[in-house]
């Protein structure tokens, strides 16, 4: 089961040089295209799904029609790049690491997963087992807003899910993702000359301030739970009060609790103004669950360390705070690993890689991780 490295290597570089930004479908459509091509070329069935206007298409693959599966592979399509990123810094490599948008967020691992199941087929491995890609569009920026639901609805039909997101920058695996809660909180005053009128102002900042300092102390590290006041603005000019401000606030979280004691700071706030004459209000919810491993999970995990330490191939586990695919289909009870794919780091950044000698040992292991899944069965 060897991986043409050169063409791999070609047809990440296809992938790479396509933008594909979350916000702009037409580029997301082209790599639908491009990996429907690829596995209609293997007689997999595609079916393309156009979920939103707003986003690219999504894809569910399978070697066969089926109630449920074996495996569900998951890998998402669209980049946080904006279109001209490519023409700007295309694929390139040193020899050593490869270099552009997506390259490992998550094209690389994308085609890792094609050329995995591509493998298996061939060998006949796959004749008793059930296999399902889903492909998404709309992972970047909005966390799957259209895509999750489908993604839960193959989940429960499916024993094992495996996430194709890059393994992390030390090589590590990830069994444990943090959930995401986000919003959006609008503060509002009385705008008023700060020389002439300061009295007749009530400051919309003012009160805002309260709800910074409240928030960035609701920050339990020993219960992992992480607030961020991550954008704050407010006001017009240096010369007025200002008559409103805004917000916004990032929670990472594994118990569901923590969300509820953070939202409970929050009312609480909106409820008794610390500011006279100001109201707040805010909007926003879980944006993605934990990633919370089960026992089956920790077997999992078990499994793919035998086949590593078989193949040769060195890596830990990993806890992540950033939020993933994965969240959704452990969300149904159905055991998940996210970062098969090759190894790299920078992700979201113009600095983003991979390095090119863990492509073939990662696809390797994702190999025969899915065969001892499916022996499992
Ligand atoms: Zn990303």
């Amino acid at each position: 089961m060897e991986l043409d490295l050169q063409q791999y290597l070609g047809e990440l570089e296809t992938l790479v040089n396509i933008d594909s930004v979350s916000s702009q479908p037409s580029g997301a459509d082209r790599i639908a295209a491009f990996m429907k091509g690829k596995f209609q070329s293997i007689g997999w069935t595609v079916e393309e799904v156009q979920l939103d206007p707003s986003v690219g298409p999504c894809l569910t693959i399978t070697n066969r029609p089926a109630q449920s599966y074996d495996v569900l592979l998951l890998a998402h399509m669209d980049t946080v790049f904006p279109i001209g990123t490519a023409a700007k810094r295309p694929f390139r490599t040193d020899g050593v690491r490869a270099y552009g948008p997506g390259v490992i967020d998550c094209k690389g691992g994308m085609l890792s997963g094609f050329y995995a199941l591509k493998a298996l087929d061939e060998k006949k491995l796959l004749q008793n087992a059930s296999i399902c890609v889903f492909l998404n569009s709309d992972h970047e920026g909005i966390s799957s807003k259209f895509s999750a639901q489908i993604n839960r609805q193959l989940s429960r039909r499916s024993r094992y899910a495996l996430v194709l997101e890059a393994g992390r920058a030390n090589g590590n695996l990830v069994y444990k993702r943090k959930g995401i809660a986000r919003y959006e909180a609008t503060f509002h005053g009385v705008a008023a000359h700060a020389g002439v009128d300061f009295q007749k102002g009530h400051s919309a900042v003012e009160e805002m301030a309260h709800w910074i300092l409240a928030l960035q102390s609701a920050t339990d590290l020993s219960k992992e739970t992480t607030v961020n006041v991550g954008r704050a603005e407010g006001g017009v000019t240096i010369s007025a009060v200002p008559g409103e401000a805004h917000a916004s606030i990032d929670i990472r979280y594994y118990e569901k609790e923590e969300v509820d004691r953070v939202t409970g700071i929050m009312n609480e706030l909106a409820a008794h103004p610390r500011t006279k004459g100001t109201h707040a209000e805010y909007t926003g919810g879980i944006t993605r669950p934990p990633m919370l491993p089960s026992e089956k999970t920790m077997q999992l995990c078990h499994w793919i360390d035998m086949i590593g330490s078989e193949l040769g191939i060195p890596f830990g586990w990993m806890a992540s705070g950033g939020g993933s695919d994965g969240s959704f289909a452990a969300e149904t009870g159905t055991p998940t690993i996210d970062g098969l794919g090759p190894v790299g780091g920078g992700a979201h950044s113009d600095g983003e890689y991979m390095e090119i000698d863990t492509v073939i040992p990662r696809y390797r292991l994702l190999c025969r991780t899915i065969e001892k899944i499916i022996a499992s069965s």
